[in-house]
């Protein structure tokens, strides 16, 4: 009985036309659009332990769908709908209330809607959602696709969510509890991006997944790093710490040729696009600062997350 009204009560609100069946039934039914692929990934949150127990639980509701409409976007498709697994200690309304109205507030800002899911009790709050999304059929951005003498770009700012986990109730903890999803811009990079993963585990780290995958290496340029005001300030190392190393930015990383990247720059973006290096054929990451070689410091660096 618990179970069949924690559904009702808080995870079941209407599907909207695009899903032909959704929460109520033993599965859900959709119609793929013609032409489309299906693209579909999935990522589970540990309490205690990918967040503190006492995390607000809007908050939580929120990042554990932006986390996977994060890796739609970061393939270059429309985040359609999602699926969520649920494992709860014990039932607490206001945190089922708090939550599900965290996880409804990100399906209506990126237009995706909850359509089905499971529902256990278990002695640890374990969520896990699963997120489906449409791409044009063979237009998938993967990470294998970097070429020689194409840009490396990245969205938004780095580091800031790394700085918020250190500083509990700095403005920054905002960008560590509720990650913005690139999905307008993942889009956008269809047929531009020749690569393309979102940075969940910071940037050298999962720029060297591309890097890996593309059978390239890069060089970055540390003074072009795009950074917040607060990080900005800090001394060099401490910044290139939290800019390089820090995880959960959820801001898009991709590699593109100088003709596409044109193009990318004359059409409106709802987020700050910038150039931060270069792709080159020795396997390796380098960084410079000034034109300096500075890559000995950094190597490290990838080991931190
Ligand atoms: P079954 O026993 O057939 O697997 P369930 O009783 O687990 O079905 O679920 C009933 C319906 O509620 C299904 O449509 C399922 O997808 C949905 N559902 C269960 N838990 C959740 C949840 N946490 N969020 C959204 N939908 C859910
Ligand atoms: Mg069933």
């Amino acid at each position: 009985m618990a179970e069949f009204s924690i559904i009702d009560t808080y995870f079941n609100r209407q599907h909207g036309s695009s899903v032909d069946l959704g929460v109520g039934d033993d599965s859900a039914v959709l119609t793929p659009p013609p032409q489309q692929q299906l693209v579909i990934c999935a990522d589970t949150l540990v309490a205690g332990r990918h967040f503190p127990l006492d995390t607000d639980p809007h908050a939580i509701g929120w990042k554990s769908v932006a986390v996977n409409l994060s890796d739609i976007a970061a393939m270059g498709a429309k985040p359609h709908s999602i699926l969520l697994a649920l494992s709860l200690p014990q039932i607490d309304h206001d945190w089922l209330k708090a939550f599900s109205q965290g996880l409804y507030d990100c399906c209506d800002q990126f237009g995706v809607r909850l359509i089905g899911g499971d529902t256990t009790q278990s002695p640890h709050l374990t969520l896990s959602v699963t997120a489906l999304g449409w791409i044009d059929t063979g237009q998938a951005i993967t990470r294998a696709g970097a070429q020689l003498g194409d840009y490396i770009c990245v969205s938004g700012t780095v580091g800031d969510a790394a700085f918020g986990l250190k500083h509990p109730g700095h403005a920054l903890q905002q960008r560590l509890d509720y990650p913005t999803p690139r999905c307008e811009l993942g889009q956008q990079l269809k047929g531009l991006a020749s690569s393309m993963i979102d940075v969940s585990d910071g940037l050298a780290q999962d720029l060297g997944h591309i890097l890996k995958a593309s059978k390239v290496g890069a060089t970055l340029d540390l003074d072009l790093l795009p950074l917040s005001d607060t990080l900005r300030h800090l001394p060099d190392t401490q910044r290139w710490q939290y800019a390089l190393a820090g995880g959960d930015d959820y801001e898009l990383c991709f590699s593109i040729s100088p003709q596409h990247f044109e193009q990318l720059l004359q059409q409106p973006l709802n987020v700050r696009v910038t150039k931060i290096g270069q792709i080159h054929a020795a396997p390796e990451l380098h960084f410079v600062q000034n034109g300096v070689d500075h890559s000995l410091q950094f190597q490290g660096y990838q080991h931190f997350a």
